[in-house]
């Protein structure tokens, strides 16, 4: 095979690497095409049935890995990839059928088709977030579209790996391997060549990721992050857009891509939302939100310790509310800041759950503040003004957009989700996964008689040349 060439990968000794070569053998010598409509809906059964079987240990693993409530592992997990497993269940029959495209005047008489086949044998590196949702959903998709998968569940949420390897392994190991692990594992998975990979995590791994890809020319599909930025002005209900707000930001304890990350609009308008976010955090997680089981915990004392520079960097004056941390119990108080445009809170992804609220003069000057940093993959925008929705819908970039609150759009099963610029590269759910897991072949059939092609045989008389 060709890994015999591959270079040894610093920590991981041989036994190891060999592990992991045999899996990504096995699972490429998997794919066997054609794989036909009735394999991959059973793929997707047994997918959905695993899900069913497996719900309860991974519903306590997420409560282990991230202090998830189980009403959100439900909402914001497993009942996303049931949906998902649903619509491409629905979508995959006419997915299938050969499609057959108009004809071509100068080409007639002939017939087009355009085949959607499968790439192959798939990589997905997943990250710690959203645990399961990012194995499973982007998994559902390439098996959807004909592909067998490696699947590379995140270290950092440990139980969850675990779970999900077997359970995998379980129900679907003949189209499905698993390699865990952390960079040393990941590094070598990447030695090989894969059909496509699919990534989600930050940026500076994605980048190693596409150089790893670059090697055998493989597709990438990256979902990154970014600062994702909320609008909001005063001719929209402030007191549902605060809830709303706190409700997407607050979420997975702010460990999540799309959440908001700072919030900007008019002076008034701020002020007024740092009396309606305090009392919305009230709502959700009552007066102690240390002790409300519906708020998450930051996924590791890494993580967490990050997260309180982040905080330690902010003046004492412009602290709203929260600013608490409890390193034991891994817990950060939901937290709502003032910031400055040029604040330490504005230069990186915060990724947890502190909130800056920032001071733009109008919705131009936002713009302007906006297009002016990293495209990111989300914008949200709170205002029934349509010259301020399409000034912000025209004008700006972001992976997605939505108006009127913050994270949902994610779960519309017709439209796209994925970044733009240094928030990612390709897109998937639904459809999106179809065809970022396919390979869309054109194919023509040409009768040889009549032969209409010898218009163009040389020689190149006169006549010819003037057709
Ligand atoms: P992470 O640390 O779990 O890393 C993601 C994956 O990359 C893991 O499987 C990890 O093992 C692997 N990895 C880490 N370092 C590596 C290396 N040097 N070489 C090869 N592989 C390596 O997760 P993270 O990156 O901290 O995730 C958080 C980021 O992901 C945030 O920026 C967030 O916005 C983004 N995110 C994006 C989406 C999306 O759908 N667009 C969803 C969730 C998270």
């Amino acid at each position: 095979g060709y890994d015999s060439q591959l270079a040894p990968v610093e920590g991981l000794d041989a036994a190891d690497a060999e592990r992991i070569d045999a899996t990504v053998h096995s699972v490429r010598a998997a794919f066997a095409p054609p794989v036909d409509l009735e394999t991959r809906l059973d793929r997707l059964d047994r997918l959905e049935s695993m899900l069913r079987r497996w719900e309860a240990p991974l519903v306590e693993a997420l409560g282990q890995d991230l202090g998830k409530s189980t009403t959100e592992a439900w909402t914001t997990e497993l009942g996303t990839v049931f949906g998902e497993i649903h619509h491409l269940r629905r979508l995959l029959p006419q997915w299938m059928a050969l499609s057959k495209v108009p004809g071509s005047a100068t080409l007639a008489p002939s017939r087009g088709w355009v085949d959607h086949q499968p790439l192959g044998t798939v990589l997905i590196i997943a990250p710690w977030n959203y645990p399961v949702q990012l194995v499973l959903s982007p998994l559902a998709g390439a098996l959807a579209a004909g592909n067998t998968a490696v699947v590379k569940p995140s270290e950092v949420t440990p139980h969850v790996a675990q779970v999900l390897t077997e359970a995998l392994q379980d129900s679907l190991a003949d189209c499905v391997g698993v390699v865990t692990g952390a960079v040393p594992e990941t590094t070598r998975v990447l030695q090989h060549r894969f059909d496509h990979i699919f990534y989600t995590g930050n940026a500076t791994v994605g980048r190693v990721v596409m150089r790893a890809a670059a090697e055998y020319l493989t597709p990438v599909t990256l979902e990154l992050g970014g600062k994702s930025p909320v609008w909001v002005d005063d001719t929209v209900d402030l007191k549902v857009a605060a809830q709303r707000i706190a409700w997407g930001k607050f979420l997975n304890a702010g460990q999540t891509c799309v959440a908001p990350d700072y919030v900007m609009g008019p002076p008034q308008v701020l002020q007024r939302l740092e009396t309606l976010l305090a009392a919305a955090v009230t709502s959700l997680y009552g007066a102690d939100p240390a002790r409300s089981d519906s708020y998450g915990r930051i996924v590791s004392r890494r993580h967490l310790d990050k997260l309180a520079t982040t905080l330690s960097e902010v003046a004492t004056e412009d602290m709203i509310f929260g600013g608490g941390t409890d390193a034991e119990q891994l817990y950060v108080a939901p937290t709502v800041v003032r910031q400055a445009p040029d604040g330490p809170l504005m230069q990186e992804e915060i990724f947890g759950p502190v909130l800056p609220l920032v001071e733009a003069a109008d919705h131009h000057q936002a713009i302007q503040y906006i297009n002016a940093r990293e495209k990111p993959l989300a914008l949200y925008v709170f205002s029934q003004d349509d010259a301020v929705r399409s000034e912000f819908r025209a004008l700006t970039s972001s992976g997605g957009m939505c108006v009127g609150a913050p994270v949902i759009h994610l779960a519309h099963p017709h439209l796209p989700f994925g970044g733009v610029g240094e928030s990612g590269v390709g897109n998937y759910h639904g459809a999106y996964s179809l065809q970022t897991f396919s390979h869309e072949r054109a194919v023509l059939d040409k009768p040889l008689n009549p032969d209409t092609l010898k218009v163009v045989y040389p020689p190149y008389t006169a006549i010819k040349a003037k057709g």
